[in-house]
């Protein structure tokens, strides 16, 4: 499965070039070569989300006395938003 390029259309983009871009990587269409990164205007927001899922979780380590819980809870909550990063944030042509 690959995720098509916001510039040719094509599905140029794999998934695991689609997941690197959600960590603020850049990467390359393999049709038309464009080079390519998430969109900042979505991609701050996820950034903020992962945050906010680590400072949780430390919270909840630290006031809960859930122990070890907290860092599955972490994992888990982790994956669910990888998931929606690779789902969500649109790819957008670099310039130069
Ligand atoms: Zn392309």
């Amino acid at each position: 499965m690959k995720y098509p390029c916001p510039k040719c259309e094509q599905p140029g983009i794999s998934l695991k070039n689609k997941y690197r871009v959600g960590y603020m990587q850049d990467t390359f269409c393999e049709h038309c070569n464009v080079r390519l990164s998430a969109n900042p205007w979505f991609l701050v927001p996820f950034s903020l989300v992962y945050m906010w899922v680590l400072a949780v979780c430390a919270f909840l380590y630290m006031f809960e006395s859930i122990g070890m819980m907290a860092a599955v809870y972490a994992v888990i909550a982790w994956l669910v938003v990888d998931v929606l990063n690779v789902m969500l944030i649109p790819m957008t042509e670099m310039d130069g």
